[in-house]
């Protein structure tokens, strides 16, 4: 009786477990949002070229397409020229976008204010935004279907915010609104000018052991020897060693393999360091050539 009253007890210990995980999981809420993104085909204050710009779009859909987001782009089509032409590379980050299962949307093509802007202007820039997004979508059977104001700003007047309103209905488009704002693009800044602080630091920082290694094999040797530089197959270098490699070239360095350096008859010269450091060869051998000077000043 007494095993079967704990049998009984710890039956419902583990329903009532149940149910407390499977209400709890019903306790989430449901929410729904949809992401939205502004200034295609590439926001952000900081110039970068275009394998940059392609990793940076290729990431972004990759997270979008692993959360099965269907997220829409809303574009500036001023970003897509250069002097009047028009960039191929930025036009296929776009069809990027729409390959990934993305929807496009007109952002206007010089991002104006509305309410700087005479509405007339306005239109005519809208229109011109959607040049190439029109023929991009075109290619997939569809039309552009959402306007995003630029700045959110819908006219300081009714007369100008229901004129644009008109407009864009007679051009098939819907306002697209927003509902959660934020000043996104501030941490944006803040992270660009961060990277960008850090890899001139880290380039400069860079130079100044060279020149340290270079003024040491010059102390030794009395010319710079064919170096071995040490790096890690890291971010920073992923991002910075292109600027590194740049200014290195500038200083006159050709770059060869291990062996090639190697050939260099400094790395035939003794090295008799066997302590805890973990230091260069330059080290190894100033250490050993002033021990084996010391040697010799003491059987002189
Ligand atoms: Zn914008």
């Amino acid at each position: 009786m007494h095993q079967y009253l704990l049998r009984m007890v710890s039956a419902c210990v583990t329903c009532m477990l149940v149910v407390a995980v499977a209400s709890s999981a019903d306790a989430v809420p449901q929410r729904k949002v949809s992401v939205t993104f502004d200034d295609l085909p590439i926001a952000g204050s900081v110039p970068r070229d275009a394998a940059t710009r392609r990793t940076m779009t290729l990431s972004l859909l990759h997270t979008l397409a692993r959360h099965d987001i269907p997220a829409i782009g809303f574009v500036n089509e001023h970003k897509l020229y250069s002097k009047g032409d028009l960039k191929p590379d930025s036009v296929d980050l776009l069809r990027l976008w729409l390959a990934a299962g993305m929807d496009l949307g007109n952002h206007s093509f010089s991002h104006p204010d509305l309410n700087q802007t005479p509405l007339a202007e306005f239109q005519a820039d809208v229109l011109r935004g959607e040049i190439n997004i029109r023929k991009l979508l075109a290619e997939r059977e569809k039309t552009p279907e959402y306007f995003r104001h630029p700045f959110l700003r819908t006219g300081r007047d009714m007369e100008t915010k229901l004129g644009l309103e008109k407009f864009l209905g007679e051009h098939g488009y819907q306002v697209a609104p927003v509902s959660i704002d934020n000043s996104e693009y501030v941490f944006a800044r803040a992270y660009d000018l961060a990277l960008e602080e850090i890899g001139a630091d880290y380039i400069d920082y860079m130079l100044s052991v060279f020149a340290f290694y270079e003024d040491q094999s010059q102390q030794l040797f009395d010319r710079n020897i064919a170096h071995v530089l040490l790096l890690h197959a890291n971010q920073l270098n992923a991002d910075w060693f292109d600027a590194l490699a740049a200014r290195l070239v500038d200083l006159g360095y050709e770059f060869i393999t291990l062996g090639e350096a190697l050939e260099d008859s400094a790395y035939a010269s003794e090295d008799t360091y066997t302590g805890p450091g973990g230091i260069t060869w330059l080290h190894r051998w100033a250490l050993t050539m002033c021990r084996l000077i010391r040697r010799d000043k003491r059987q002189q």
